[in-house]
């Protein structure tokens, strides 16, 4: 198409990508020159969470795709782009919807600011198979429930990737002065990133390279294996979608046709689900959805919750989940379901401690997902597992991990347990413990909770809110 307008500014934000970028293509197919600025949002210098590090590794590969053709600006969005309309004779803004509720304020706002002030204001589908006000029920309100979702999106049909930028057109991105490198180079690097770095790749080619390993290899045993801790069978494309290095679309697009693909495209409608259900009903991000649960007499003790967060609880399977995330940023979509089970049942602390503790440390913490499986965990949420369904860890340990070698990785002081035991160190006979040079309370903590008294306590006031 021929470029109608001078100069655009396209404004990148968790979309860390050239292809299917639909904001990106509309700008350099209707715009003889564009900007690209990146604005960064406010952070705790003090104490970042695990995200910061992916994202500036992240944004350092992107910059050096562009060849540097990227503004990095920090401060407030309204007041950045105030002072790149200062600087630049530019026409019109483009950029790639985001969904959560203070996103959506925000970009309102400006959208308003920016028309108001006579220029172009213009968003296109953010990263979702469909957007969130796409299908509904036949009554006109919102779905509950993921299965009667899950048919309409498939009725409706999933977006496609939207058509490539080509290399010519990239050209026509304007490359600032200064180089972005420097600057981004300076968001809060800590010691412990470089544990972060030794798993993972946080660049689009290794995106690339994930996705094409889980379609070659992988995909056919999903529905089966996606379940099974110590194997890597799941296509470990969440920090990448996170940070939009991937687009769903894209990911479908590659997958759709091959054996397997139906179960793992349901996941990603599942992701879908969670910015539907974050979009309908913006306050789930903090508050019950089913509201029995705000009566709920949730305990407050420090020590008990810092155990959790530090795999100091004594259940090997619990342990080993939360030592993976305090260590590498991940965990198994299994052990997320069982840790947290286990806070909010057998410990009974409320879910969004368990959520904040996730989003501090996730690489791929992401608000509106992760919300939902919390609530989804606790019982609280909408289509959600019923509260009494307890997880037994040992049970769940014995049968989705059962050499224990997931335990034995991310819990070293149980490595030479037999797999019989090293669910369940505390029923181990003391000649057992004793080989395996394990001293319970010293090498290894003794369990926090009576997991059969723990599962009663809930059930019981599981009894009185219902
Ligand atoms: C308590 C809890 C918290 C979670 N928090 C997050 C989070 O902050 N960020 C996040 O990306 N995922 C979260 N998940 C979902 C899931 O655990 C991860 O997406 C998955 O483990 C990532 O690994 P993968 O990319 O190999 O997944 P795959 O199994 O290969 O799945 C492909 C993609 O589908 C999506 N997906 C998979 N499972 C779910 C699900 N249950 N809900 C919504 N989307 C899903 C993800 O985008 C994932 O990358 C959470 C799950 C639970 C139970």
């Amino acid at each position: 198409m021929m470029s109608t307008g001078g100069l655009a500014l396209y404004w990148l934000r968790d979309d860390l990508r050239l292809s299917d970028n639909p904001a990106l293509s509309y700008a350099l197919r209707h715009h003889a020159s564009t900007l690209c600025v990146y604005i960064e949002p406010p952070i705790d210098e003090d104490d970042p969470p695990a995200q910061v590090w992916w994202r500036r590794e992240a944004l350092l590969d992107l910059s050096a795709q562009l060849g540097d053709r990227l503004i990095y600006r920090v401060g407030q969005p309204r007041q950045v782009l105030e002072a790149l309309l200062h600087t630049h004779p530019i026409e019109a803004v483009y950029w790639n919807r985001r969904y959560a509720p203070s996103d959506q304020a925000a970009d309102s706002a400006i959208k308003a600011w920016l028309r108001g002030a006579g220029l172009r204001a213009h968003s296109s589908p953010g990263d979702l198979l469909l957007e969130p006000w796409t299908v509904r029920k036949a009554d006109d309100t919102p779905y509950r429930v993921f299965t009667p979702f899950f048919n309409a999106a498939r009725r409706h049909g999933l977006m496609p990737p939207s058509p490539s930028v080509t290399t010519a057109a990239l050209s026509r991105l304007v490359k600032p002065t200064t180089s972005p490198q420097a600057a981004i180079a300076r968001l809060p690097q800590r010691p412990w990133m470089a544990k972060l770095a030794v798993e993972a790749q946080p660049t689009r080619a290794a995106a690339l390279e994930a996705l094409d390993r889980f379609a070659v290899d992988l995909i056919g045993a999903y529905a089966v294996d996606r379940d099974r801790l110590a194997q890597a069978a799941t296509s470990q494309l969440s920090p990448y979608l996170r940070f939009g290095q991937i687009s769903p679309r894209e990911v479908v697009a590659r997958v759709q046709g091959l054996a397997g693909a139906e179960a793992f495209i349901r996941e990603l409608i599942w992701r879908d689900f969670s910015y539907y259900v974050m979009y309908h009903w913006p306050d789930s991000l903090e508050n019950n959805m089913d509201k029995r649960f705000d009566r709920m007499e949730w305990h407050h003790d420090p020590d008990i919750l810092s155990a959790w967060r530090l795999g100091q609880t004594g259940i090997p399977m619990v342990d080993a989940g939360m030592r993976s995330l305090w260590q590498a940023g991940r965990i198994h979509n299994r052990a997320r379901m069982i840790v947290a089970s286990f806070l909010t049942k057998h410990l009974l602390i409320d879910w969004r401690e368990g959520a904040r503790w996730f989003e501090y440390t996730l690489l791929d913490a992401d608000l509106a997902i992760n919300r939902m499986n919390w609530q989804w965990c606790a019982g609280s949420g909408v289509d959600a597992a019923p509260y009494f369904r307890i997880f037994n860890p040992t049970a769940q340990g014995q049968r989705f991990d059962p050499q224990g070698d997931y335990v034995r990785r991310w819990v070293p002081a149980l490595s030479a347990l037999p797999a019989k035991w090293v669910h369940q160190p505390w029923a181990a006979p003391p000649e057992v413990l004793a080989q395996a040079g394990v001293r319970l309370g010293r090498d290894y903590p003794r369990p926090i909770v009576d997991l059969k008294a723990g599962r009663l306590r809930a059930l019981s006031l599981w009894g009185q809110i219902k």
